[in-house]
């Protein structure tokens, strides 16, 4: 290759240029590589707390997981588990809960009460 400073012939593999000293990067910034699925790690932790968010930073976590080699994906399928988990018992919950109040509605506080 050729400087591009002073434009004579270099080493392919020098580092910087042999004859002026100026730097002979080809690509002036090397990319900022993401080391860390942050979305998975954040769906993952949120998929505890606030299961509707987790869900769906795990989602877009798991879809992102690619682009990082693989990268959190494990950690992205956990918390999209954990977030439907949660869900799935906060929604019996309700139901459990309407039914509670529907049998003490209608006077059937006997069932009521074994439950
Ligand atoms: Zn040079």
């Amino acid at each position: 290759m050729f400087c591009k400073n002073c434009g004579k012939e270099i080493d392919d593999k020098a580092a910087i240029c042999i004859y002026c000293g100026v730097p002979t990067t080809q690509n002036e910034k090397p990319q900022q590589q993401e080391t860390t699925n942050t979305l998975a790690v954040v769906g993952f932790v949120l998929s505890f707390f606030i299961a509707l968010a987790g869900l769906i930073c795990s989602i877009i976590g798991y879809k992102h997981a690619p682009k990082l080699g693989g990268k959190g994906k494990g950690l992205a399928l956990a918390g999209i588990i954990i977030s439907v988990i949660s869900m799935v018992i906060a929604f019996l919950y309700c139901i459990l809960y309407f039914v509670f109040l529907y049998l003490v509605g209608t006077g059937g506080v006997a069932l009521a009460s074994i439950i």
